[in-house]
């Protein structure tokens, strides 16, 4: 068995692991050690909950411990996509590094501006930050780069899927070029990922240690179908009522309907947290808190509200509105199961949502497990055929058959099988636009979030 002092850590680092129970090394952890302490540029592609914020922060540590020097500039950034995954991080950093001295804080939007520089003039070894607030102190003065040593960019994938990317690039353009740059990033990445790796790292070493296919087995996922939203909701309450779990979180696409479903919920004297990106920082504060503490136990969010969040005993996935892609879907229910843990995703399903979990399904390589809640059976129960890619059989919409028939405008569909079909699923009427969703257009700056 490998353990963390195989991997040469200092025995301060060590000690404080072994306080948190913390003793065998996961694998993303054993891959990045070495290979971070060796001072190799690194782009790991590790799921979360894997225990990769220890795989970067402990030769961050280390490293800062061993080549001391006085406090000047900054001599480590970690970038993250939101203030919660920041906060996080940050709690690590003290735990980890509490017999270290090393001196961390955090630079996230939500804070006063001029508190946070005050807190920068101090000089802390470690910034941790998201990338819209670091611009405004970059361009203010308050953040000096060029003594930097490590850059982290953690959840990589989500910082770009929310628009930062060229946050991203002007800010490690500001940093020391003789640094090293850790990459952290839970899926592989498009193209904006390959050209962020490019620019950003210099000869990196690759650790792939699991992709999305790889997903977290200790998750059972199923899905319920259901005939509208009244439903879902309904299903919601008997999941909530009859399932076993300590903590659960329900995804829903938009901000209304997570509010009208917390409404729902709280209707039932269900004690619930709505999160989404129009709730105010104490707000998130507030519903973390209590959830993390057991007062609550159910969380309504939306995507960008939950991204990188960690709650021990989080084993119940509801997601009311099927996710619009599979990285997306990967990111929800790695909200649970986390190391080592177990934990169940259940996906509602809607006719017009039939297309969409069979293309995560497929883009998973995984068989979602279907489940029929009897005593709330609906009408629907999934497509009638299916094709060999368990998409519903006939359902792209039928062309004219001639232009004759075009132009008389004869309609491709009777208007009983239209029904059959279901809605087209249209765009949500408030998308919680920091989602980073595929059908939403990407903003430059999504605000707000952090
Ligand atoms: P992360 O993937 O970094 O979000 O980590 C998820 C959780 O796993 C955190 O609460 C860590 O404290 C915990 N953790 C990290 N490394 C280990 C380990 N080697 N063994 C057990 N738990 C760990």
């Amino acid at each position: 068995m490998t353990t963390f002092a195989d991997l040469n850590l200092h025995e301060r680092l060590i000690r404080a692991l072994t306080e948190q129970d913390i003793t065998k090394p996961t694998p993303v952890q054993q891959a990045a050690i070495p290979e971070a302490l060796a001072g190799h540029d690194l782009h790991v592609v590790a799921r979360t909950g894997s225990g990769k914020t220890a795989a970067f922060l402990l030769p961050l540590l280390q490293g800062l411990m061993e080549h001391s020097r006085p406090r000047t500039d900054t001599r480590a950034l970690i970038m993250l996509p939101t203030r919660e995954l920041a906060q996080q991080t940050l709690k690590q950093v003290e735990a980890l590094g509490r017999y270290t001295f090393i001196q961390a804080e955090l630079v996230t939007g939500g804070e006063d501006f001029k508190v946070q520089a005050a807190k920068m003039r101090k000089n802390p070894e470690i910034l941790i930050g998201t990338p819209g607030r670091l611009i405004e102190h970059l361009e203010a003065g308050n953040l000096i780069l060029g003594d930097l040593e490590v850059l982290v960019l953690d959840e990589s994938d989500r910082m770009l899927d929310m628009g930062f990317s060229d946050d991203v690039l002007r800010l490690a353009a500001e940093c020391r070029a003789e640094r090293q740059t850790l990459l952290f990033s839970a899926t592989s990445g498009g193209n904006a990922m390959v050209k962020i790796i490019g620019s950003v790292l210099n000869n990196p070493k690759s650790l792939v240690l699991d992709t999305v296919r790889d997903l977290n087995e200790a998750v059972t996922q199923q899905i319920i179908t259901a005939d509208d939203v009244a439903h879902k909701e309904r299903l919601v309450q008997w999941l909530l009522a009859h399932e076993t779990f300590g903590k659960a979180v329900i995804f829903t696409n938009t901000r209304d309907q997570a509010d009208r479903l917390g409404g729902v919920l709280r209707a039932t004297s269900q004690k619930v947290f709505v999160l989404h990106g129009e709730k105010d920082q104490k707000e998130r504060k507030l519903a973390m808190d209590r959830l993390k503490a057991g007062a609550v136990n159910v969380l309504v969010a939306t995507d960008v509200a939950a991204r990188g969040i960690h709650v021990d005993g989080l084993d119940l996935v509801i997601n009311f509105d099927m996710p619009r892609s599979g990285d997306e879907y990967v990111h929800r229910i790695g909200r649970t199961g986390r190391v080592g843990g177990e934990g169940t995703a259940i996906s509602l399903i809607a006719a017009h949502e039939w297309n969409l979990m069979a293309s995560i399904q497929r883009y998973l390589r995984q068989q979602f497990e279907f489940r029929i809640v009897e005593p709330l059976r609906g009408k629907y129960l999934g497509p009638k055929k299916t094709k060999s890619n368990g998409k519903a059989a006939g359902s792209k919409k039928k062309k004219h058959k001639t232009k004759a028939d075009a132009k008389k405008g004869r309609k491709p569909l009777k208007k009983k099988a239209a029904a059959r079909k279901g809605p087209r699923r249209s765009k949500p009427a408030v998308p919680d636009t920091q989602g980073g969703f595929a059908t939403v257009k990407k903003k430059k700056n999504p605000g707000p979030i952090d």
